[in-house]
């Protein structure tokens, strides 16, 4: 049981979650959004920027009087190691404390090439982008990773018990993702789902911010949603927004990897769109692979370009696939009431065809009251939004008042990384 942190703590997080959140801010402006009165938040500032946590900036426009400075996050203090995994690609990045990606670097290996393979890339990416980016390996503070799999984020680990034998994903069941990664960089290393991550980001930096209840779905070889309610990401007991495994009404009950009947998943998975466009003589590329891989991004770019020239059986595959998704969205709709669902993925990215008709199916089901409060639209941070939401889980790692009480006294988080990472599940 990590200790409890002390006034000091509380208000030292206090302050940098309203500046990793808000940006560059005048004292009075903090004062007024912490409750921290004036002399403990001029003491704090003073003393997160004695550590180089927290810089002065502009000045602001007075409201009469001398001009106040703001003071921001010093946003390059550190550097957060981050990656977003698919099933064949894995983006790893740098970035800085608020998010920012400095550099990135696409490995040829996801989730399918199995679990010691994907850490060990991420881990040789990110020494090597340190390196090429002449950057020592002091200047790494912490790790994030968004897996492709539902995650137990006290532990790290993915999920035990999710019958991924037989599925591309065999090898991941109870994969030690933290342990591997700590191991290898010797960090804190935080673990969720990628497209969680993903919704993360859109909220901190993206078409999410400053909206409290957002859905984001994610098609692809696997589809997955990702749940903010009251401005927070939702995980629910353990894996909430399993969109992908809602059975779809009035369809045939296919059976589904995860034990399930007609899933989602099993209709409207780009590797179940790619057969049924071959089925309706879509002029698609040759597999590269034989078989043909589950993210066979080249043929899901053709079919959506086939579709927008109006292909009639790529816009039938298509057109399907939206109203087989908003038929399941708008259950989530009804139940949620979200005033924002973002759509991401090679699918809804290069065409509107599915977009469309995912619109047209949620307006049609869901309930009026819940429709008339809500935009749907294109996730437009899309890959980058699960490298900048990695970068956020990372940074709510470190900068809770518990961690802070580990490493802060210290400069760097570097030292006890055990109890760094059991402060931080307790500050959530
Ligand atoms: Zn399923």
């Amino acid at each position: 049981m990590s200790p409890l942190p002390t006034s000091r703590e509380v208000s030292h997080a206090a302050l940098l979650q309203v500046l990793r959140q808000v940006g560059p801010t005048t004292r009075a402006e903090l004062e007024r959004t912490t409750g921290l009165g004036r002399k403990i938040v001029s003491e704090r500032v003073q003393e997160l920027m004695a550590l180089g946590l927290v810089s002065e900036g502009e000045l602001a426009r007075s409201t009469g009087g001398r001009m106040p400075r703001t003071v921001g996050l010093q946003a390059d203090r550190g550097l957060l190691g981050v990656a977003q995994m698919n099933l064949h690609q894995t983006t790893v990045a740098l970035t800085e404390l608020d998010g920012t990606v400095l550099v990135r670097e696409q490995l040829a290996l996801g989730a399918a090439a199995g679990p010691e393979a994907v850490c060990d890339g991420i881990a040789t990416t990110l020494r090597g982008l340190l390196e090429s980016s002449g950057q020592t390996s002091e200047r790494l503070w912490a790790v994030g990773v968004g897996v492709l799999a539902p995650v137990d984020r006290d532990l790290g680990h993915v999920a035990p018990g999710h019958l991924f034998e037989g599925t591309a994903l065999a090898g991941w069941d109870g994969y030690p993702v933290r342990q591997r990664l700590a191991d290898a960089l010797e960090r804190p290393v935080w673990v969720d789902n990628e497209v969680n991550l993903m919704a993360l980001g859109e909220l901190r930096s993206g078409q999410a911010r400053g909206v409290d209840d957002v859905v984001l779905v994610k098609l692809g070889p696997s589809i997955g949603g990702g749940l903010v309610l009251g401005g927070r990401l939702q995980h629910g007991a353990a894996a909430a927004g399993e969109i992908g495994h809602l059975a779809v009404p009035g369809e045939e009950p296919r059976p589904c990897w995860c034990g399930g009947r007609g899933c989602l998943s099993t209709f409207a998975s780009t590797a179940a769109l790619l057969d049924e466009a071959r089925a309706e003589g879509v002029p698609l590329p040759a597999p590269a692979q034989d078989p043909q891989p589950a993210d066979d991004e080249d043929a899901v770019r053709a079919l959506v370009a086939a579709a927008a020239d109006g292909h009639p059986g790529a816009v039938r595959v298509l057109t399907r696939a939206g109203e087989r998704t908003g038929a399941v969205l708008a259950g989530v709709v009804t139940l949620l009431n979200p005033a924002l669902v973002l759509l991401s993925g090679t699918l809804v990215a290069e065409g509107d065809v599915v977009v469309d008709a995912v619109r047209a199916a949620v307006d049609a089901r869901a309930m009026r009251v819940a429709t008339e409060s809500l935009s749907l639209t294109v996730s437009p941070l899309s890959d980058t939004a699960g490298l900048v939401g990695a970068a956020a889980m990372a940074a709510d790692g470190l900068f809770g008042p518990r961690a802070l009480a580990v490493w802060l006294d210290d400069g760097a988080p570097h030292r006890d990384r055990a109890a760094l990472q059991a402060a931080a599940a307790a500050d959530r």
